[in-house]
């Protein structure tokens, strides 16, 4: 990851921002041109008032004609609503732009996550960067949110010193008159334009001294990332239902007030945050605000000798104080932009690291062909993979295929490779070694999601989302209720499903509504089986997600399954041996290697063999109850 102080070439700025720019068009179309709009009508309507409000003044304070007067009252409170409310419009739509701004480039984030490599999702560093990308953002809006916030500004700036030019040259422009004597000085051309300088350098000094403040903000990023980091991870602590128990057990809440004491750079008046803030940041901002209460001292003083040596009317000090401090804010506007735009570089690199995390695995064009024989068949050919970043293999020279419409069990101790074979299974992973089959051509060959698509896994740790439970169900908001409570009855759900008041449309979980439904864990484990059964994918798998339940629990399921699943291949995974019996064909996993396949007998009667002393470690689990189903 690149650091925060790495040096910011003038070139990178550039890139980044067209990228930017071109990115925040595609993804939130319309975003700019609002905010320019508005930027550009906020900067400009003032003016109007200043420039019209002169001209009154100036009639009162010399002809006092009402022929004059009238019209220019009238126009002044006529562009004053009018302006008001095409800005107040704009603002009206800018916020709204803004909330659609926000939700689509939460989308973009989640679109990547979504479709980059599995492999990477896995990767402690793709979840650090990302986290820091959102951290930064909650922290002081880094990231896309600034650049368009700031692009705003940038538009605001420049049109603001475009009109306050306009209304400011005559300033310079009209003579003192010669009776005025020493003060013809003002005329002389040298004179204007080291006022012009002086007033410009004044006018710079408040946004640069802002924006060293600025840099010293950001450079505090990384701890005070961190220190958000621990207040999300600890501050809600208390909140968290899940908890409750524990943390009354326990006393968690010391060790996260520990914590958070420590660490936090809210809490921790010694922070580097802290510190800055007492030091340079302060500082720096101080003398920002100086700088401009001197400008607009230079400018009053200007302006009144001026008209005070006869140059213009009282009415044309209002204008030319208000045109000339616009022309000072608006310059700060836009030095400032510049200056926020700059620190917000290396935030913008860590979002394109992420969205640039390229995919790696190769994805083929072959389709699957639905085939409603669903005669699909995988096999492993010496398959051998490693983890990224592992020295160890996951699993060494595997070879197994599917027989179609059978039931396959894996079995194994802990971490002898049984997840990780579903993981290849499902083409989470690719293998560094061997070749995985379906019907004969390599799974690499075919489209990814048709690929996908012939699989139903329930894991060990499934998740259910705060949605009806129908909708759970089916993985979407429409879907064929017929089938979704034909799976349910099947995962055997159907009497706690005939007990729901809304059925279907019971929403799971408290989240989203008061009276939602807080399942037991064996009824979101028939709730994910469900899921499972409604894909009505060729390949079923479980992967122990009756992990929690007892051993002999745990084989009523598997055996009730192995009624449903039908004519579909399924798979099932157990360190359990006593799970698995009746499947046609147990291949037991050891070390990543598949040491023994066969039926439950043949590989019982191997004595010296993995399974029988695996099997004779378990007995004692389900000695005691027959098992649910004799082989
Ligand atoms: P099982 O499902 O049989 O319990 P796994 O397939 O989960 O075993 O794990 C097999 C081996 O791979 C173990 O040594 C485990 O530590 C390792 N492993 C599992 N997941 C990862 C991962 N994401 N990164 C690195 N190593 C992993």
């Amino acid at each position: 990851m690149t650091s925060k102080s790495d040096k910011i070439t003038m070139r990178e700025t550039l890139q980044i921002h067209w990228r930017a720019f071109k990115d925040i068009r595609r993804y939130c179309p319309g975003a700019f041109s609002v905010s320019v709009l508005y930027g550009t009508a906020a900067a400009l309507s003032p003016y109007v008032t200043v420039y019209l409000s002169a001209r009154i003044i100036n009639e009162l304070a010399g002809a006092r004609r009402l022929e004059v007067l009238g019209p220019l009252a009238i126009l002044a409170v006529a562009s004053g609503a009018l302006l008001t409310f095409v800005t107040g419009a704009l603002l009206r739509w800018k916020t709204a732009k803004e909330a659609e701004f926000l939700e689509r480039k939460n989308r973009l984030f989640a679109d990547k996550m979504l479709s980059m490599d599995f492999a990477d999702i896995d990767k402690v560093e793709t979840h650090d960067l990302r986290s820091q990308i959102a951290q930064s953002e909650t922290w002081a809006g880094f990231g896309f949110y600034r650049f368009w916030d700031q692009f705003e500004k940038v538009a605001q700036g420049l049109a603001g010193i475009l009109g306050a030019a306009v209304l400011t040259i005559s300033l310079f422009t009209l003579p003192v008159p010669a009776s005025a004597g020493t003060f013809t000085v003002l005329n002389r051309p040298a004179f204007i334009a080291l006022l012009v300088l002086a007033l410009a350098f004044t006018a710079a000094l408040g946004p640069l001294c802002d924006n060293r403040a600025m840099d010293h903000l950001a450079r505090c990023a990384e701890n005070s990332r961190f220190g958000n980091r621990v207040f999300h991870g600890f501050g809600f602590l208390a909140d968290d239902k899940g908890r409750g128990m524990d943390i009354r057990m326990y006393g968690q809440q010391k060790i996260a007030r520990y914590y958070m004491e420590k660490e936090s750079v809210f809490n921790n008046g010694s922070s580097a945050l802290a510190r800055a803030c007492r030091g340079p940041i302060g500082i720096w901002a101080a003398l920002g605000s100086c700088a401009s209460a001197i400008l607009t001292g230079l400018i009053y003083l200007f302006v009144c000798v001026k008209a005070w040596a006869g140059a213009f009317g009282v009415g044309s000090v209002t204008q030319y104080v208000g045109a000339v401090s616009a022309l000072a804010k608006n310059m700060g506007v836009l030095i400032e932009a510049m200056g926020v735009l700059r620190s917000n570089v290396p935030f913008m690199r860590d979002i394109y690291q992420f969205l640039d995390i390229p995919n790696q695995m190769y994805q083929g064009s072959l389709t699957t062909e639905k085939r409603s024989d669903r005669q699909y068949e995988v096999e492993f050919q010496d398959v051998s993979f490693k983890y990224p970043g592992s020295s160890t293999w996951a699993l060494r020279h595997v070879n197994i295929k599917f027989r179609v419409g059978r039931r396959m069990a894996v079995v194994g101790e802990n971490g002898s490779g049984k997840t990780t074979f579903i993981k290849l299974l499902c083409r989470l992973y690719d293998p560094q070694e061997g070749h995985i089959l379906l019907n004969g051509i390599d799974i690499r060959k075919y489209n990814y999601r048709d690929y996908m698509a012939l699989f139903s896994v329930v894991f060990q740790d499934f998740q259910l989302l705060a949605q009806p439970l129908g909708a759970n169900v089916a993985g979407a908001q429409d879907y064929d209720r017929t089938r979704a409570e034909k799976a349910l009855i099947d995962a055997g759900f159907g009497e706690r499903l005939a007990a729901m008041p809304a059925g279907l449309d019971t929403m799971l979980y408290k989240e989203f509504a008061e009276d939602g439904v807080d399942v037991s864990g064996g009824e979101a484990q028939k709730i994910a089986i469900a899921r499972a059964l409604y894909k009505d994918a060729p390949f079923i798998v479980l992967d122990e997600p009756t992990a929690a339940l007892d051993p002999i629990a745990e084989a009523e399921i598997y055996a009730k399954f192995n009624d449903i699943a039908g004519d579909k291949t399924a798979v099932y995974i157990s360190h359990r041996l006593s799970s698995c019996k009746f499947c046609d064909e147990i291949a037991v996993f050891d070390h990543g290697q598949v040491v023994q396949r066969g039926t439950h007998e043949q590989l019982l009667a191997d004595e010296t063999g993995k399974y029988a002393q695996l099997w004779h470690a378990q007995a004692q689990y389900y000695t005691e109850a027959p098992s649910p189903v004799e082989v």
